[in-house]
């Protein structure tokens, strides 16, 4: 471990709180910037100074102080991939993979994708988000302060509309920050079977420009895949969604290398996600274009994939890794940040460190979101974790237990272990 010496900054004199006695990992520049005997000041909703404990004024007068006892504080954890909104339950798919039935098995059983676009299509607005703001919680409970959420369970107009409302809703009520994807290209919906690019053509002309007028997405999503939509259908929905001013990112080379990630990068992409299938020239695009990888290792693990993403690729071309949950009802039902960074160390094989940095400052980059949120430093948001572990690595080592004390947001208590 390195320990980072951070020069003090003058301590400013509009602090409101502070927390003591604490060791940080920074995750600032995508290393563990480590410090010890440290403390962190909070003015309004921003970080305001971080230094040693003995650069601290003599007095703190009024401000209220958090003596966090040597326990770690890191940045809250970022999820930039999920799909946090659905109805139903697919546990029952669950039992009968595991009794032996294929997908086309489960799928003429009206399983599969499709039986939670039925079930989100069927409830109402104050139903979605009832449930959404349960998972929502239980995000907060893992120390997930950062959520994207994607739509992509509608498939038609309406139901995308109200999914991106309830993602709306919760921004509101929630304590966490909320990222809006817009994913009408999620999968082909039956009633545009053999017909796809009359579907994308309804993606192009009709869905994009209303969720543009409502304005409740910031980015548009597409799953380019031999089971979704190819390159060219990928094109069209990011060449309507560039020109629209949205931000576009991709699912890729999940099952199949399609080269969607070289196409997606070149056009400006965030991010790719998934990428097991990923090709030395796909992942030179992106380091090309500055597109960070972002790495799903819950549905490699649901759905007991083998090939595991180009992690070597990443490395020598300095491509930043995110990891996310991608919680979602079939590939990945997976509710909080811990579990997701010992898959990505065990099944990816990637180091604590990069791990750590995939769930917090290089997602906050998937989102575009690297100047605010990630990592512990002054002018970021006030968004981060106090945890009662011996080091940052038991966060990817652990599992069964979530070691979490406090959870900040934008400077308040968002969550206090009972
Ligand atoms: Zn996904």
């Amino acid at each position: 471990m390195i320990i980072t010496s951070h020069s003090s900054n003058p301590f400013p004199d509009n602090v409101d709180q502070m927390f003591t006695h604490c060791r940080m990992a920074t995750m600032a520049k995508g290393n563990y910037g480590i410090m010890k005997n440290a403390a962190l000041a909070v003015s309004g909703k921003k970080i305001s100074w971080i230094g040693p404990m003995d650069a601290l004024p003599e007095t703190l007068g009024t401000i209220k102080v958090t003596d966090c006892r040597n326990q770690w504080i890191l940045p809250g954890f970022v999820d930039c991939h999920t799909h946090l909104i659905w109805a139903g339950s697919r546990a029952d798919e669950f039992e009968m993979r595991l009794a032996g039935a294929s997908y086309a098995d489960i799928a003429r059983a009206g399983g599969g994708i499709f039986s939670t676009v039925t079930a989100t299509r069927a409830a109402d607005e104050d139903m979605l988000f009832d449930l959404a703001s349960r998972r929502m919680a239980r995000f907060l409970r893992q120390g997930i302060t950062t959520v994207e959420i994607k739509s992509g369970y509608g498939l038609d107009l309406d139901t995308e509309l109200k999914m991106l409302a309830v993602a709306g809703r919760l921004q509101k009520a929630c304590p966490q920050d909320v990222s809006t994807t817009f994913l009408g290209a999620h999968a082909l919906p039956p009633k545009f079977a053999g017909r796809s690019d009359d579907y994308i053509k309804e993606v192009v002309r009709i869905m994009l420009p209303e969720v543009k007028d409502q304005g409740i997405a910031t980015a548009v999503d597409v799953f380019c895949e031999n089971i979704a939509f190819s390159r060219d259908q990928t094109r069209q929905v990011f060449e309507k969604a560039l020109a629209l001013g949205f931000a576009i990112k991709l699912h890729a080379e999940q099952l199949s290398d399609s080269n969607g990630t070289a196409l997606a990068a070149q056009m400006g992409a965030l991010s790719c996600d998934h990428l097991e299938y990923l090709s030395l020239d796909g992942a030179r695009k992106m380091a090309d274009h500055g597109t960070v990888a972002v790495l799903l290792p819950g549905a490699f693990y649901y759905l007991r994939e083998t090939r595991i993403p180009p992690v070597e690729y990443f490395r020598n071309l300095r491509i930043p890794m995110a990891v996310a949950t991608d919680l979602n009802p079939g590939s990945s039902p997976v509710f909080g940040m811990m579990p997701v960074l010992n898959m990505a160390c065990l099944l990816f094989g990637l180091t604590c460190e990069e791990a750590l940095a995939g769930a917090t400052i290089n997602g906050a980059r998937a989102l575009n979101l690297a100047d605010c949120k990630g990592s512990l430093e002054p002018g970021k948001d006030a968004d981060f974790v106090i945890w009662d572990v011996d080091t940052p690595a038991d966060l990817c080592y652990l599992t069964g237990i979530t070691p979490l004390q406090n959870v900040v947001i934008g400077g308040k208590t968002a969550y206090v272990m009972a």
